[in-house]
C-alpha cells in the first residue's frame, strides 16, 4: 500500500461521438490476447461517458492510500501511487488522429472530478498520460487545461 501521488487522465482512444461501455473496456484490458491485453485489472477507476456520467469501474475507499485492490493499470511504473480516470473519446472520427473530443458534459464532469480531487487530496498531482509516456493520450494538454479552469 502506498500514498496517492497522481491523478492520471486518459482517453479511451475511440472515435469522436461514439459511446463505449465499461464492459467493452474491461474486455479489452483483461481478456487474454489476442482479444485483450491480459491485464489482471481494468486500467481505470472511473470512466466519464459522453453525457458526463461518471461510472466507477474499480472499487475504491476514497482515502489517500492506494490499496492493492484499488490498483488499476493505466500507466506503467506509477500504478501503485495513482488513480486513473478516462473519458470516452480521444480520436477524431477517422479513428486514428488524436483529438480532444470531450463533450461539454464531459468537460464539466472532468472539471468537477479534478476540483473535488484537489480539494480532498491537495498533495496529488494531476497529470495526463502523455506526461509519463510518449503517447497522445488523453489528446489534450492537462496542465494547460488545469490552468484555464483555475485548478
Ligand atoms: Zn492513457
Amino acid at each position: 500500500m502506498a500514498r496517492l501521488k497522481y491523478l492520471v487522465i486518459h482517453c479511451t482512444a475511440t472515435p469522436e461521438g461514439r459511446e463505449i461501455t465499461s464492459t467493452d473496456i474491461r474486455k479489452m484490458h483483461t481478456f487474454s490476447p489476442p482479444t485483450g491485453r491480459g491485464w489482471k485489472q481494468v486500467g481505470y477507476t472511473d470512466m466519464i461517458h459522453l453525457n458526463g456520467t461518471v461510472e466507477r469501474l474499480v472499487q475504491n475507499n476514497e482515502d489517500a492510500n492506494v490499496d492493492s485492490w484499488e490498483i488499476t493499470n493505466g500507466t506503467t511504473g506509477v500504478n501503485d501511487v495513482s488513480r486513473h480516470i478516462v473519458y470516452v473519446g480521444g480520436l477524431s472520427k477517422d479513428g486514428k488522429t488524436a483529438k480532444d473530443t470531450r463533450t461539454p458534459e464531459q468537460r464539466k464532469a472532468l472539471e468537477n472530478y479534478a476540483r473535488d480531487f484537489r480539494k480532498r487530496f491537495p498533495f496529488v498531482e494531476i497529470k495526463g498520460h502523455n506526461e509519463f509516456a510518449n503517447k497522445a493520450c488523453p489528446s489534450f494538454n492537462v496542465q494547460e487545461w488545469l490552468k484555464n479552469i483555475g485548478i
